[in-house]
């Protein structure tokens, strides 16, 4: 696979995502790093993000629930390059209707190679790396080269 680089701002476009066991504690990990979040541009699942926005005051962009749709949204904003880094609170201990839509928001974070924490623990190194607040350059899969290569 050829590589490219991709620029992430000083800002990020952070998405947060949590199942319905885990919603608690990602409101309470966003209440515990709000000053640091409302530097940055974040996104949610529906449910997720009209919560956060309800509890915490910040301004969420929402998509639509992750069931409807809103997994879906946010791997076609990753694959865009519109959202730098995910915070995903996904349930390992039960199962959701939504499972394949899970694995591939998953799987394109890995291709499009944004950071993704999925638990308080990797959020909290993630929250606290010096480059959230710094101009990043990450490596990409080069599309156009993949392409031409593909075409021949
Ligand atoms: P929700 O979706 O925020 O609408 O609950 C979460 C998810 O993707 O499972």
């Amino acid at each position: 696979m050829h590589v490219t680089t991709r620029t992430m701002e000083e800002t990020k476009h952070i998405a947060l995502v949590a199942h319905d066991n885990c919603k608690a504690h990602l409101l309470r990990w966003v209440n515990e790093h709000k000053d640091k979040l409302k530097d940055h541009v974040l996104y949610a699942t529906g449910t997720t993000g009209h919560m956060i926005e309800r509890e915490s005051g910040l301004e969420i962009n929402c998509l639509l629930s992750g069931p409807m749709g809103g997994d879906q949204q946010l791997g076609a904003l990753i694959c865009e390059g519109k959202i730098d880094m995910m915070i995903f609170f996904w349930d390992p201990l039960n199962a959701v209707p939504h499972d394949p839509d899970v694995k591939a928001l998953l799987r394109i974070s890995a291709v499009w190679n944004i950071p993704v924490a999925t638990n308080r623990a990797s959020a909290n190194f993630m929250i606290s790396s010096p480059k959230l607040a710094e101009k990043v350059e990450i490596e990409i899969p080069d599309y156009d080269a993949y392409l031409t290569e593909r075409l021949g």
